[in-house]
């Protein structure tokens, strides 16, 4: 579980390489949205299964980590890929999108 950390390293190819207000998740490689049907087919493997829940957990408290500074900060909201995310699923489902 403790390896699931790695997934931070992707951080590194990020200029600047911290920022606080940054929601990493849909931003770095290891945690963009392309990634994600990767890390749950790896549930089904017995051999990947401790890694896959590692790195989804590591998601989850990334993405909470991301709502707690979107709650100080509407503008990074508005700015990250989640708010895009959740407009494109709207979309996609024929709701209203806010602008
Ligand atoms: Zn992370």
């Amino acid at each position: 579980m403790l390896a699931t950390m790695l997934m931070d390293l992707d951080h590194l190819l990020a200029k600047p390489i911290f920022d606080p207000m940054r929601c990493s998740v849909g931003y770095h490689p290891l945690h963009s949205f392309y990634v994600i049907p990767v890390y749950v087919l790896l549930l089904l493997l017995p051999a990947t299964q401790i890694v896959a829940v590692g790195v989804l957990f590591h998601l989850v408290t990334d993405t909470v980590d991301c709502f707690w500074n979107f709650s100080h900060c509407h503008e990074c909201y508005v700015n990250s890929r989640l708010y895009a995310l959740r407009n494109g699923v709207r979309k996609l489902l024929g709701r209203k999108v806010d602008d």
